[in-house]
């Protein structure tokens, strides 16, 4: 009987656990081991600070999805991986022994790369990445409508979630023209990419003609290659053009690292904490370690003038932890082996902006390249259903 243990319970984890439950035998014991509780939708967050969504509305409790599919649950965060003994060890001081271990953590958040960037009382932004940042950034929206003024949107330099600060921008812009105070207040947009619509990626179809399209018909200024010096209550300061941007509202997504444990394990992570894998997702070098999603080293293809993370989707997540999953049942002499890198996988972005997106489908073959303008309000309608049905999905235990 093997022990195969899988951290993390979002995309990349579930899918994993589920795909492994399909693939080994009754007799080899699954476990998931989650620092949390509840499965969270993350696209929907952009949704929250202005109230249009509830943490309750977007997420739901993991256990019993992983439980009735056979696999085991704990509920506890990962401290110390004893790679050499195969074993790993949790904050509720259970030490767990495992034959295969798949990593799919995700990352932390580098609030600490720009003086001033994050949440109060730290910093001077706010934050629409975790559901309680996003519900404490509540008040400040609220007194940016009671007493508009500028506002920047952007992005840090290494970051890589272009699309929820894309859709947050823009979905600001729809809410602030409906409480009829848009023109008190100007919104800029900053980014490290060297045009709108790069997303590390060296654009995406015509991302970077949608993307200015839109920018400039909802008068959104922005600056590209944008290095930021620091942040301060009332503006952003760009070191390498010294510009001063006034700001009553910002929001800024950092650079994102691989989670502790990983950085403490010998050449497991790269300097950023990301685990570099084979093709197999199988690490470098420890072969009964695995990983999955945004834990993994996706190097950016394009060399850009600031430093460009690599945008990873959910989609694209979840079916790494599939692959992941088919490999490491493999080596456990059940199924055979595939080959899948992150770049081969089709990725598939609904882009909101309120009244107007943007349907992306990025894949390996050209016909999988398909970005759709969509007029009107159906990118809202489409990203609504998305997250209808893909928690549907989940919660049923299909991801
Ligand atoms: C605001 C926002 C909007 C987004 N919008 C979109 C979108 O519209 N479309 C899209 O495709 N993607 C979107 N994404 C990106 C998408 O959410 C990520 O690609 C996806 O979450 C990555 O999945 P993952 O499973 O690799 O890691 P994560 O989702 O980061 O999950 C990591 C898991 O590991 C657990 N964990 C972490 N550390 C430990 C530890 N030490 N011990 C135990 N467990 C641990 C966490 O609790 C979590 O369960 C968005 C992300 C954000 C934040």
């Amino acid at each position: 009987m093997s022990h195969v243990v899988v951290v993390g319970s979002s995309y990349a984890g579930i899918a994993a656990a589920l795909e492994l439950r399909a693939k080994l035998p009754d007799s080899d014991k699954i476990t998931v081991v989650s620092a949390s509780e509840d499965y969270l939708f993350y696209p929907s967050l952009i949704w929250i600070v202005q109230g249009e969504r509830e943490l309750s509305d977007i997420s739901f409790p993991i256990r019993p999805v992983l439980e009735k599919a056979g696999v085991s649950f704990i509920s506890s965060r990962m401290d110390v991986i004893d790679a050499e003994n195969k074993t790993i060890s949790l904050q509720n001081g259970q030490v767990l022994p495992y034959d295969k271990l798949l990593i799919a953590t995700g990352g932390v958040w580098q609030w600490g790369t720009i003086p001033g960037l994050g949440p109060k009382p730290n910093g001077h932004t706010i934050s629409i990445l975790s559901p309680w940042a996003a519900e404490q950034a509540r008040a400040d929206w609220q007194a940016l409508l009671a007493n508009p003024g500028p506002v920047v949107i952007g992005v840090a330099p290494k970051a890589s979630l272009y699309g929820a600060a894309y859709e947050f921008a823009l979905n600001l812009d729809v809410a602030l023209r409906k409480a009829d105070v848009r023109e008190q207040a100007p919104i800029v947009f900053v980014t490290p990419e060297p045009y709108l619509g790069h997303f590390g990626h060296d654009g995406i179809g015509n991302s970077r003609h949608i993307l200015e399209e839109a920018f400039v018909n909802r008068g959104i200024a922005y600056v590209t290659e944008a290095q930021i010096d620091h942040i301060e209550a009332d503006k952003v300061v760009l070191g390498n053009r010294q510009q001063h941007l006034p700001s009553k509202f910002t929001m800024i997504v950092p650079p994102h690292r691989g989670i502790e444990p990983v950085c403490a394990v010998p050449n497991l992570g790269d300097e950023d904490g990301r685990i570099p894998v084979d093709d197999y997702y199988r690490s470098i070098h420890y072969p009964d370690i695995f990983a999955a999603g945004a834990a993994v080293q996706v190097t950016p293809k394009v060399s850009t003038l600031l430093p460009c993370g690599v945008f990873v989707p959910g989609s694209v997540s979840s079916e790494m932890g599939r692959v992941t999953a088919v490999n490491l049942a493999a080596d456990l002499g059940h199924g055979t082996h595939k080959i899948k890198p992150p770049t081969d996988i089709k990725s598939l972005y609904v882009l909101d902006s309120g009244g107007h997106g943007l349907l992306m489908s990025l894949g390996p073959q050209s016909w999988l390249n398909v970005q759709v303008n969509i007029p009107g309000p159906w990118s809202h309608w489409a990203k609504v259903i998305t997250e209808k049905y893909q928690m549907w999905q989940i919660q049923e235990g299909r991801i």
